[in-house]
């Protein structure tokens, strides 16, 4: 028995949907699709991935400016420049972006930038982190902690609901186990067990789950005929260079072959992938 009060789901069909943008949504029946590189390199990367992705169709682009590395000597993150280039894209193409933030002091720079600001794992049960964003007044996506417990991970949802942000997308992104084949294991019965028993919409990132691009797509449609209501996938216009995450990270194309062929999965579960914007909409805020 888990003992949160606002996270729990309190009949079959409580599901709260959660707003991303005017147009993007999170928990109904189209499924939450996010695509984008690890970490935001250059404005022709994220150029590419957005005008790419766009006709996959995804509905909203992630990009991580702030990173938590292993390795402090790894690179970092470009930061408040990162924060430009997605704030870029985001206003050229009219899609939203998910970014991570990693300290109460980049919340507000973050929110200026981002729709939807990710707690990442190593960060799940910084309470404080939490509690402040509980007032970030954007919608946040939080990942399962590297060895969290279901209850551990509802309630550090439940941290930023009792702080008044309503707005919890739940995330899980695989867990630490013996076997180190994959680079974590994705627990699928969380998936479904979350769905019992929060109203929250639950999405999967099968990337840092497996860790390996060619166990991605098998297992983003395991997600999806699961009841996951979206998926954020790592996927990078030329893969092996990508500065972070490398080994899993989705070609372009093999990101659009996936989102393809995810239609009959959803469609088998009661979902949709969505229809994608048209061209002439997305590039309506070019100046
Ligand atoms: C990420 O999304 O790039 C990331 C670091 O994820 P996680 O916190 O799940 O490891
Ligand atoms: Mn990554």
């Amino acid at each position: 028995m888990i003992n949160a009060k606002l996270a729990a789901k309190s009949h079959p069909h409580h599901q709260t949907i959660v707003n991303i943008s005017q147009s993007v949504v999170c928990g109904g029946t189209e499924l939450l699709i996010i695509g984008g590189p690890c970490t935001v390199e250059s404005t022709q990367q994220m150029e590419i991935v957005a005008q790419t992705l766009l006709k996959a169709p995804v509905q909203a682009l992630r990009g991580g400016v702030y990173k938590p590395r292993t390795s402090p000597y790894a690179f970092q993150g470009m930061g408040g420049d990162g924060l430009e280039i997605l704030a870029g894209v985001r206003s050229r193409y009219g899609i939203p972006v998910v970014t991570e933030v990693m300290s109460i002091s980049q919340i507000p720079l973050v929110a200026e930038s981002a729709d939807m600001l990710q707690v990442g794992s190593r960060n799940m049960q910084n309470f404080d982190l939490l509690k402040a964003l509980g007032q970030a007044g954007k919608p946040i996506l939080l990942k399962r902690g590297l060895a969290a417990t279901i209850e551990e991970f509802v309630m550090a949802a439940e941290y930023i609901l009792s702080h008044g942000n309503p707005d919890v997308i739940l995330c899980e992104r695989g867990i630490r186990s013996f076997d180190n084949y994959t680079r974590n294991v994705l627990d699928l019965a969380a998936v479904a067990a979350l769905k019992q028993i929060t109203h929250l919409p639950v999405i999967v990132d099968p990337s840092h789950a497996v860790g390996k691009r060619e166990l991605v797509a098998p297992m983003a449609r395991a997600a999806v005929a699961c009841g996951a209501d979206g998926l954020i996938i790592e996927c990078h216009p030329e893969p092996e260079k990508s500065v972070s995450d490398a080994r899993q990270a989705l070609s372009l194309e093999d990101m659009v072959s996936l989102v393809h062929s995810l239609k009959p999965v959803a469609a088998s579960v009661g979902r949709i992938v969505g229809a994608g914007l048209e061209p002439a909409s997305f590039c309506l805020s070019v100046a």
